[in-house]
């Protein structure tokens, strides 16, 4: 009897874990906009790409708008998809 009350506590404990989880903020942040409704990227003094301010390669990044990003002739991050 004791082996079922540990089963029975493990399938407790996980189910309270995948509630946590389910209940963490999975969604990437949205998109900054300025007054004028201009997407706002972020990029970095060398790279060739522009990204989202949350992509783990905009860490030293500046915001800059979009238009301005392309105008530079860069292009979106695959990782963060701009
Ligand atoms: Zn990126």
């Amino acid at each position: 009897m004791r082996i079922m009350k540990l089963r029975h506590a493990i399938i407790a404990a996980t189910l309270l874990a995948s509630t946590l989880f389910a209940a963490l903020p999975m969604n990437p942040a949205p998109p900054v906009r300025t007054q004028t409704g201009q997407d706002i990227v972020w990029v970095t003094a060398s790279g060739k790409k522009y990204h989202r301010q949350d992509c783990r390669y905009a860490k030293t990044a500046t915001p800059i708008t979009r238009a301005e990003a392309e105008a530079k002739g860069l292009t979106p991050c695959k990782v963060c998809k701009p």
